[in-house]
């Protein structure tokens, strides 16, 4: 996540003193909005630390060292710090901020195991959690490069435990397939780790309320956070909804690149749409999409790849 410090200094302030306040202040909030998506711990350079403890030049009250010692801890309530493996400041001291620890592979797995272990036992939506005969946490490489994100489970995942593993999940491993990669090599995950209950049906799929996607969305925050893909793919328009917010529908969004916090996202047809529309154009455009994704990861594509879904 980027934030830039854009209001001016109060009058009181030297432009030195306002330049570390808006610093301090922006990274509070970092720290917070961090917070509020159940992140835990950070880790921060020493140096960036440092500097967020200088005392600005002149008369700025209450911001000396302890203070902004105080208000970071108190706010994000870091703990030891886990190791890293590259001192990647969270704060670039040009006033940008970047999101999130890099950790070293064995604390990183660790990192993730541990929120696999808290999703699993999860009971905040009680409804769900009382329907479900599985988590489906994802499944992938949690070094990917490329991750793709769903709506939610449906019966047959809900079942395995694993996402996209029904008919529409065929359908995203051949996409995949298709890209020159397997499953393995990327990460899949939903927005809602449970199946949407459907009381009273015995078959079919309903589309995750706006609490639920707010109740289990930290989850997939730091799944991001601790995997930082190079590209997301969002598959539908709930996804788009549930890393972006509300924005336009999926058949306006899709193929244009957007951003989630810093990472490139680019928003697709759901595969499940795909298979309710088998017209070549709808598949040609998704695999579009899929090209674009390739091309932003510098990945080879033939020429064969080049026409795929085209009329001869
Ligand atoms: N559809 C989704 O959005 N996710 C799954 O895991 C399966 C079907």
């Amino acid at each position: 996540m980027i934030f830039r410090a854009v209001t001016a200094p109060p009058a009181t302030m030297t432009p030195m003193a306002g330049a570390y306040e808006q610093l301090l202040d922006a990274t509070i909030q970092h720290l917070e909005d961090l917070k509020s998506r159940g992140v835990r711990h950070v880790v921060v350079a020493p140096e960036t630390l440092t500097a967020l403890a200088r005392p600005p030049a002149i008369g700025t009250p209450a911001s000396g060292p302890a203070h902004a010692e105080r208000q970071i801890s108190a706010r994000s309530e870091t703990s030891a710090p886990p190791r890293v493996a590259e001192q990647k400041p969270l704060l670039a001291l040009s006033g940008e901020i970047v999101s999130g620890p890099i950790l070293d592979p064995k604390a990183k797995a660790a990192a993730f195991a541990a929120l696999r272990e808290r999703a699993l036992v999860c009971v905040k939506c009680e409804h769900l959690a009382s329907s479900r005969k599985n988590v489906v946490f994802g499944v992938g490489s949690i070094d990917a490069q490329l991750m793709f994100v769903g709506e939610a489970p449906g019966a047959d995942e809900d079942e395995q435990g694993e996402p996209f593993v029904g008919k529409a999940g065929q359908l995203l491993t051949k996409i995949i397939q298709a890209m020159g990669l397997q499953r393995a090599d990327v990460y899949i995950g939903n927005i809602l780790k449970c199946r949407p209950d459907t009381p009273g049906q015995s078959a079919g799929n309903r589309k995750p309320t706006g609490d639920e996607m707010a109740t289990c969305i930290p989850y997939l925050h730091e799944q991001i956070d601790l995997i930082r893909p190079r590209v997301i793919v969002a598959l539908g328009a709930t996804a788009v909804e549930g890393l972006l917010g509300k924005t336009l529908g999926i058949t306006k969004l899709r193929g244009t690149w957007k951003t989630y916090r810093g990472t490139p996202l680019m928003p697709t047809y759901h595969p499940a749409y795909l298979l309710r529309n088998q017209a070549m154009s709808e598949k040609r455009k998704v695999w579009e999409d899929m090209l674009q994704v390739m091309e932003k990861l510098e990945m080879p594509i033939s020429e064969k790849q080049q026409r795929f879904f085209l009329k001869a």
